[in-house]
């Protein structure tokens, strides 16, 4: 007897060449074909009479074949057959190009569904090409057919009647993942059920419950492994009560008003630093919503305790930007702001330790030297990490071991859903700055082809003269990346000899992640001092040092980079008084590249790119390969199910709460065990 463990070559008619086709497609057993699901249906369920059959309409006719077919060769080879079919309310022509052997294949006077679109010649109805099958035993007509992502080696046909024998073999032994008390809880319907119809739907609402079973199981999975990753950290912990103070006398001290949003995000983390639990919080804002400001108040808040705060940023020289952005908030209302670093020498290093041991400094900013061995922070309250997408959670949690468990605050600039970031940090409470500080420039953004490139470069040129700077994004570092094959991406190498050549009077600098740190922290201190005209990077630029006299950004193969990528890199301008310009140069004619670039013509708000970038990509590629983000999903779409996700998530944490090794319920275990695994590169 067969069982979900059978090779998919057990079924009659797979060959070698069907199995490596099946193989590619991931499936090896009945299984895999199950779980295998369709990307999207054809209805042909809905049978229509022939007086009925409206023309341009797709539909399925029951119908007699009441003419013998007949073979006819029309011009250039083309060969027609033709014949007429007929029911109670009746007739049709019927044709079938270049398929000679249909004049056999049907016989006369027995009665066949016909599939196909409805054409009209006068009163006369016809189809061309019809999908048809004997009327006395339908199985791709008359119902919803699934269709499969396939290749060129495998057939529709072939898949559907794989998925249809498997599921009959074996659709009774489909495992059940859900505790039987979530399924009630919800409404959800029985595994094998499921199953059945996402294959083959007995009709749209069948296909909906089968779908939506799907989606909760796939999202409830998730949700227990990323409980399991969160594990520990979840719970409350006791942290320092700080004692409560009165943050307008902070914002009396600014040379501007907060922001709503920012009001909000450090009144939410002080009551947190005041309430005896240990902060752990993420402030998420749009580039250049003034995330700064609101770690500012926080350590405000800390100094007003008497404690100090330690601020961690991913590049030495982002740790001497912060350096001077908060001596600018703080200085004025008293509070001594140092700099730990490690490019500084040995005897600075040693005054600023010591500075930092006789509690000298009310904040410490700081590269992970910071973290590393022997500094000593007494009195540590605080923990501020600055665009925590660069840093691990281990680093995170390294620096929260100083001191007795300080605070926590992280500053994220990937605008994430709601609800996604709640899932991915799910022991972070968010706070989320949805309001840009008052006079913001936009950027005007192109989209253009190479066939631009003369007036782009002209562009450049006059940009230069009057004494601004210029971005130039490629993605990737040199010319043979293995990996990338694709001769028609720009170098950030190469195109830093070709931006060169086209302007050998202007400095032109090139910076990328092959680079050393200090070769890298030396050509943006270049660029930050005005040394250099043309900077050509990768997207190591995309979080970074405030360069307010760049006005222009050039973005090369931009249909390569995430909608989000792009947003964040678009973000490194527009940051001074100068009237700021994104062209997005990309020669892609596909569709969906397309679309995706034109909403950043269209919109600057992060979110929205967000929310698009998820619909249009899905959560695997959500966060570029490398980040880490949420598994591939396979049926669940993240962008539309995300209230799926929310009820999931809670479900999830309801059972861990008495089952939290999923002991219970080990089939649900193993497969959550496997998805870690699976995601193991890029889940944490
Ligand atoms: P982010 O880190 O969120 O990208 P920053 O904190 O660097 O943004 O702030 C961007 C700029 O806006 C800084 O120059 C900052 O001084 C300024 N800024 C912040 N908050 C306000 C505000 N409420 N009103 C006016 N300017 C502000
Ligand atoms: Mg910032």
């Amino acid at each position: 007897m067969a069982t979900l463990d059978t090779p998919i070559t057990n079924l009659p008619g797979i060959g070698d060449k069907k199995a490596a086709a099946f193989h590619k497609l991931g499936i090896y057993t009945y299984g895999d074909m199950i779980s295998y699901f369709p990307r999207r249906y054809d209805d042909r369920s809905r049978m229509v009479p022939i007086a009925m059959a409206i023309p341009e309409d797709t539909c399925c006719v029951q119908a007699m074949v009441a003419t013998q077919p007949t073979l006819s060769r029309i011009r250039r080879g083309m060969e027609l057959v033709k014949f007429r079919i007929a029911d109670d309310s009746g007739v049709m022509d019927v044709t079938y190009f270049n398929q000679p052997f249909m004049k056999n294949a049907l016989t006369m006077g027995e009665t066949y569904n016909f599939y196909g679109k409805v054409s009209a010649m006068g009163s006369r109805k016809s189809m061309s090409n019809p999908v048809y099958e004997k009327a006395a035993q339908p199985r791709i007509t008359g119902r919803i057919i699934p269709v499969y992502h396939s290749t060129t080696q495998l057939s529709q046909k072939v898949i559907v009647a794989a998925a249809e024998q498997c599921l009959n073999a074996c659709g009774h032994q489909v495992i059940d993942l859900l505790p039987e008390e979530v399924t009630r809880r919800n409404n959800l319907c029985q595994a094998e059920y499921a199953y059945r119809n996402i294959h083959f739907p007995e009709s749209m609402l069948a296909l909906d419950i089968a779908r939506r079973r799907m989606v909760f199981e796939e999202l409830f999975v998730l949700a227990c492994a990323i409980r399991i990753l969160h594990s520990g950290s979840s719970a409350p912990v006791e942290g320092l009560r700080l004692s409560s103070c009165d943050l307008n006398t902070f914002y009396a001290t600014l040379p501007f008003t907060p922001t709503g949003a920012q009001k909000r995000a450090m009144e939410a983390a002080l009551s947190d630093m005041t309430s005896g639990l240990s902060m752990n919080r993420l402030v998420q804002g749009d580039v250049g919503s003034g995330k700064t400001l609101v770690a500012a108040g926080c350590i405000w808040a800390a100094a007003q305790s008497g404690k100090v705060s330690a601020m961690m940023a991913p590049t030495e020289i982002l740790a001497e930007q912060h350096l001077r952005t908060m001596r600018k908030f703080l200085e004025p209302c008293g509070l001594r702001v140092g700099l730990l670093t490690g490019s500084m020498t040995a005897k600075e290093k040693r005054t600023a330790k010591a500075a930092l041991a006789n509690h000298e400094y009310d904040l410490i900013v700081g590269t992970h030297a910071v973290l590393t061995g022997d500094v000593e922070i007494p009195d540590l309250a605080l923990v501020i990490v600055d665009e925590q997408h660069r840093f691990g959670v281990e680093q995170r949690a390294a620096l929260a071991q100083k001191g007795e468990k300080p605070h926590v605050l992280v500053m994220s600039a990937t605008p994430i859903p709601r609800t996604l970031a709640l899932i991915i940090y799910g022991d972070l409470d968010v706070s989320i700055i949805d309001e840009l500080p008052p006079g913001r420039q936009t950027i005007d953004t192109l989209l253009v082809n190479e066939s631009y490139r003369q007036r782009l470069n002209g562009f450049v040129r006059k940009q230069v003269e009057t004494g601004r700077q210029v971005f130039v994004i490629c993605p990737k570092v040199e010319e043979d990346e293995e990996k990338e094959n694709d001769l028609n991406l720009k170098s950030a190498e190469e195109h830093a000899k070709y931006m060169q050549s086209e302007f050998p009077d202007l400095h032109v600098g090139c910076v990328h992640g092959r680079l050393k740190e200090k070769q890298k922290d030396a050509v943006m201190s270049a660029f930050v001092s005005g040394d250099i005209d043309i900077l050509v990077a990768t997207t190591v630029v995309e979080v970074g040092v405030d360069i307010p006299n760049a006005n222009l950004m050039i973005i090369e193969n931009a249909d390569r980079f995430g909608l989000s990528q792009l947003h964040q890199l678009r973000g490194r301008i527009g940051r001074g008084e100068h009237k700021s310009w994104c062209v997005l140069v990309s020669d892609s004619t596909n569709e969906v590249s397309r679309e995706r670039l034109k909403i950043m013509v269209k919109t600057s708000d992060g979110f929205a790119i967000s929310e698009e970038d998820l619909r249009l990509r899905g959560p695997g590629d959500f966060f570029g390969n490398r980040q880490h983000g949420l598994p591939e999903t396979h049926i669940a779409d993240l962008g539309a199910d995300m209230n799926v996700l929310v009820t999931a998530q809670e479900e999830a944490n309801k059972l861990m709460e008495t089952d939290p090794e999923l002991e219970q319920h080990p089939k649900l275990k193993r497969h959550v065990l496997k998805l870690l695994e699976k995601a193991g590169d890029t889940f944490n």
